[in-house]
């Protein structure tokens, strides 16, 4: 059964809204979502993050080509907007570097946290999955799994997913 990408939009709000209150950042963030063309952003990007510093509001920009549900899968989406919520998590920490570090340094420090939050993303949805972990408002989440259940899962080969899935015992 196909999904309307207006409806892949409110999935998409949906986990942004249930994980951001869970990780306890739509407390101190303003996150707003925007769905960009694919040449926004970085080669194969799922999503992106962006803040100014010292300010608490972020923007998602979201590649509107992984609306089309033949590109991603529910899993590799929602992964990709709790892996850009954790992103916030480290703000601090990533501010701070961008001040200090440049060059290949910062490169450097990039990949590591890049790695780091996609552990961390894993992990939370891993313990969510396994129940140890409940919502305190789920009822999107029970509504998003259903809409999730009507669709057809067409597996992609998103980098970041390749990444994640070599990753040894995660
Ligand atoms: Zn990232």
């Amino acid at each position: 059964m196909k999904r309307s990408q207006e409806e892949t939009k409110l999935l998409i709000q949906s986990w942004l809204e249930d994980w951001g209150t869970f990780l306890g950042i739509l407390n101190q963030w303003t996150v707003t979502i925007e769905f960009v063309s694919a040449k926004k952003l970085q080669k194969d990007s799922v999503a992106e993050i962006d803040w100014p510093p010292n300010y608490r509001k972020a923007i998602i920009h979201f590649n509107k080509s992984c609306l089309s549900q033949h590109w991603h899968t529910d899993e590799e989406l929602e992964q990709s907007i709790v892996h850009e919520l954790c992103h916030l998590l480290f703000a601090d920490l990533w501010d701070t570097a961008r001040k200090y570090l440049d060059g290949p340094i910062f490169d450097e420090f990039k990949n590591e946290i890049e790695k780091a939050i996609d552990i961390q993303a894993i992990i939370l949805i891993r313990m969510r999955d396994a129940g140890q972990n409940k919502f305190k408002s789920n009822s999107s989440i029970r509504k998003s799994k259903k809409l999730a259940a009507k669709k057809e899962i067409i597996s992609t080969n998103g980098i970041q997913i390749k990444l994640i899935e070599n990753l040894p015992g995660v």
